[in-house]
């Protein structure tokens, strides 16, 4: 039997692009969702796969959006939490602002798709201890907001340690806090959150074994852009590496994976929006064709259901909340 593979999908908007880009206008959240749903349902079916899409609550709370989303459930995928504002900062938020968050956010999806998530992503793959702790107040099974690389721990560090308000006492028990904490962000391999006595499946996004570089679709897309030699050579190495390093994979894939920029101009100077659409679905059925040809491809229910049923061979990370 092929080892177990996770695939999911962040539906990320037009508008979120956007506001991360600092473009004027995405302030009345502009939409691909009629586009980019169909052709990616459409484009699983072919390929009977059943995936995790991460849905952010802003999209699922306008009227506008709910016939595309309607489509994800009804076509047997699973539906997951990818916050309401879709900021990268949430790990700033306090408790308080994460309950409204959370509460928004399940409340939309529940009315556009009819479905309660239990499974979460943070934008930008943010995390902090107060978000583990309000997942698992609020009966989450899984977290997937974590990508280990060798950067983007200290960057989050920096993020934690820079409030200036804070006290010298709370920067040292912080300190601590996210010294523990960070333990996490190092393994490619899931593992459990022990928060306060609850448990948490964690499953990261994989990178590369080793080296730690990304391995998204859409990072293999850009390199394809280079050169479509190289980028097969580099997502056939990254599964050769995670079957050698025992590591079960979880590959993420991204709207932008699925539209050119004829679908959304607005969004035509991002990596790989120059490419003909023919030809990135095409690359992005040759990664697939290579993934599942590998592993037995499930979404991310059934991957965290997987890992909490060895429970003994998964490593535990303790999160003391402050
Ligand atoms: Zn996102």
């Amino acid at each position: 039997m092929k080892p177990i593979a996770s695939l999911s999908l962040d539906l990320d908007n037009k508008w979120s692009y956007m506001k991360t880009h600092g473009d004027a206008g995405w302030e009345s959240f502009p939409s691909y969702l009629d586009i980019v749903v169909p052709r990616v349902v459409d484009f699983l079916k072919n390929r009977d796969l059943k995936i995790t899409f991460f849905i952010v609550g802003q999209d699922a709370a306008i009227e506008a959006n709910h016939e595309a989303l309607a489509q994800i459930p009804a076509a047997g995928h699973e539906i997951a939490n990818h916050s309401f504002n879709h900021e990268p900062w949430l790990h700033l938020y306090s408790e308080e602002q994460l309950v409204e968050e959370f509460q928004k956010t399940e409340d939309a999806l529940s009315t556009a798709t009819g479905k309660h998530p239990i499974g979460f992503r943070g934008p930008g793959y943010s995390l902090s201890p107060t978000v583990l702790k309000v997942l698992a107040d609020r009966g989450y099974e899984y977290d997937c907001s974590t990508l280990p690389t060798y950067i983007a721990p200290l960057a989050r560090a920096y993020y934690f340690f820079k409030s200036p308000e804070m006290s010298e006492e709370e920067r040292e028990k912080r300190k601590k806090l996210f010294g523990k904490f960070s333990d996490g962000f190092q393994s490619l391999k899931p593992y459990t959150w022990d928060v306060g006595g609850r448990s948490l499946i964690e499953i990261p996004v994989t990178t590369m074994p080793g080296v730690k570089t990304p391995i998204h679709a859409s990072y293999v897309i850009y390199l394809s852009t280079f050169s479509k030699l190289a980028a097969r050579a580099y997502w056939k190495t990254a599964i050769q590496a995670c079957k050698l390093a025992g590591v079960q994979p979880s590959l993420l894939l991204h709207p932008l994976d699925f539209l050119s920029g004829d679908d959304a101009p607005e969004l035509k100077f991002f990596p790989a929006m120059n490419l003909p659409i023919e030809e990135k679905l095409e690359f992005v059925s040759e990664i697939l064709e290579t993934y599942t040809g590998n592993f037995e491809v499930v979404n991310m229910k059934e991957h965290a259901d997987s890992v909490a049923a060895s429970q003994k061979q998964v490593r535990e990370v303790r999160v003391e909340i402050a």
